[in-house]
Formats: C-alpha cells, structure tokens, sequence
C-alpha cells in the first residue's frame, strides 16, 4: 500500500479501522513498544502474508513496568522503526502518547488470572495486569482479526489467549516462533543495554536452555529418572560461571497450563514442556524459553 503511516489519535486510527471493516477487509494488529528488531518485523511479516490491512501498535505501556524498572531508558526511536516496519511493507503505525492511552482519571483495569503467578509475574508485581489491559485497549480500537505475539514473551502469550477466551474478543491470536541473532541470543529491544562483554556471554541462557531440554528429552527416552531440581541448578551454576550476575528464575512447567513441574513423574504426565528463564547480566533482565514436545 506504499508508505507506512503513523496515526497519533484513537479518533483517526478508529476511523481508519472503520473504513476497512465497511470493505470486509481483514485486520491484523501487531502489538509492540517498539525499537524494533528482526523479531518485531517477522510477527509483522506473517501479519502481512495473513492480512488485508497490517497495523503495528507502538506504545511503551507505563502501567506494565514497576518503579525500579526501565520504563524511563527504554530505548525509543521512531525513524529507525518507520524504516524497520517498511521491510515488513506495514500500512499503519498505531503510536499514541501515554496522554490519549491514559488519560486523567483513567482507573478501570483487566486482571490476569492464575496463569500470571509464577514466572515473570512474580517477579514482576502488576505487570501482567498492565498488558491485559493495554492489549484490551488496543483490540478495542483497533477491533482486528487476528493478532500477532512472539513466544519469546511465551507467558504473556498464554495470558493473553486465555484473556481473548475469557473476554470473548472474538481474535484469533497467531503464536510467532522466536527470532534469534545467529549466536543463539534471542532478539530483544533490551539486548541494546549490554556491554560488549555482556553480549558474549549472553548466548549462554539460551544454550543451557537447549542442553536441559535435552537432558530431559534423553531422560525420558531411556526411562531414566532425572532429578529436575539438580538439573535445573547445574544450569544456573553453567549460566552464572558464564558471566551473568544472578538467575531471577529458572523453571519447568506444563506449556498449556503453565503449572509448574517438580518431579519426574509430574513431567512425565506433560505432552508439552515449557522451560523458562529471566536473567540479569549486569543491570540488564533477559528472558528466553523453550517449548518442546516429549
Ligand atoms: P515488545 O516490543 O518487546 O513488547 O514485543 C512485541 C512483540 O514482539 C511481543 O509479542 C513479543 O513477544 C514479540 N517479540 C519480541 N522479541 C521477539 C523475538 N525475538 N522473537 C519473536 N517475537 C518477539
């Protein structure tokens, strides 16, 4: 459709939605909060493959970041998202100011469920709430089809799943496989905080990620019985002797319901396990996980 166009205001982009509904056209939305990387633009890419019309929202959501987080240093660049979005030949960026997302006394909230307990929920009080109701906002406005979400952010992805279910948004939600540097790294806007030397070490999450996954595979094949606690330790032990400075959490749960998975036997009742991970190295939190079939 030519060039990307950047709508400011919730009146525009419904406007715009609007007319493409009264053509029948089909809508994908792909959330965001931009700096964009390859991860981004090939969630865009699948929009644009399914999609009529392609809208990519672009909103550093205050209300899903805590106090002590990098809400403020969040890296922001338009221009380079403009020209990153246009490789994905995106009609529409949706990019509001936190003043028409927000405005005074705005107070009604979504809340996720069970699904938001443990992992990046407990260490992050709030923050799943903060992205049910902005991605509630944005299905709103924007009123898609179908809707783009990576599983590097894999618990997010449930949540919202489960949220469009429960909700009855009536939008077919389209899990992206993760989009990896050629080390291994997953992409991520926060890989830009690390230190070159930070960034060698960095490949290790995702290795030892791989070689538990592996363990356990093996474990199960040969009807050996793993010990996941020990075996989930080595691995932060091989993380941190890697050069990251402490290991927020490392788990093992059943990738539909994200219970977690403490014992052999448990995990032998999983058809799909979902192994994730957060990490800080240096003052930097990475997540990554593995989802796999046994
Ligand atoms: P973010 O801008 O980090 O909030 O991410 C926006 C969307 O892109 C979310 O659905 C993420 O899961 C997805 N995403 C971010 N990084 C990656 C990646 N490396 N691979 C696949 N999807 C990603």
């Amino acid at each position: 459709m030519g060039e990307i166009r950047v709508l400011k205001t919730i009146g525009e982009t419904r406007a715009q939605v609007l007319k493409y509904k009264k053509e029948g056209k089909i809508i994908g939305l792909v959330p965001t909060m931009g700096y964009f990387h390859e991860g981004h633009i090939n969630l865009m890419r699948k929009a644009r493959k399914e999609c009529d019309v392609v809208f990519v929202s672009l909103f550093v959501n205050p209300i899903q970041f805590g106090p002590k987080e990098d809400l403020a240093s969040y890296p922001r660049d338009l221009e380079h998202d403009i020209k990153m979005a246009s490789k994905a030949d995106v009609d529409y960026i949706f990019f509001p100011e936190v003043s028409e997302m927000y405005p005074e006394r705005f107070q009604t909230k979504v809340t996720a469920g069970e699904l938001s307990k443990d992992f990046c929920g407990a260490s992050r009080a709030g923050h799943f709430d903060g992205v049910c109701t902005v991605v509630s906002k944005l299905f709103n406005i924007m009123t898609p089809d179908f809707a783009y979400f990576g599983m590097k952010d894999y618990q997010q992805l449930v949540i919202i799943e489960k949220m469009v279910e429960d909700l009855n948004f009536g939008i077919k939600i389209r899990r992206c496989e993760i989009t990896r540097e050629s080390d291994g790294l997953a992409m991520s806007s926060r890989n830009t905080y690390l230190t070159p030397d930070e960034r060698s070490a960095a490949p290790q999450f995702q290795k030892s990620l791989k070689a538990l996954s592996c363990e356990i595979i093996e474990a199960v094949k040969c009807g050996k019985n793993l010990n996941l606690n020990e075996a989930v330790n080595r691995r932060c032990d091989e993380i941190l002797a890697a050069g990251f400075k402490k290991v927020d959490y490392l788990k093992i749960a059943d990738a539909q319901t994200l219970n977690i998975i403490s014992n052999f036997d448990q995990l032998k009742k999983s058809r799909e396990i979902f192994i994730a991970g957060a990490m800080f190295i240096g003052k930097t939190r990475l997540i990554d996980n593995i989802v796999f079939e046994i």
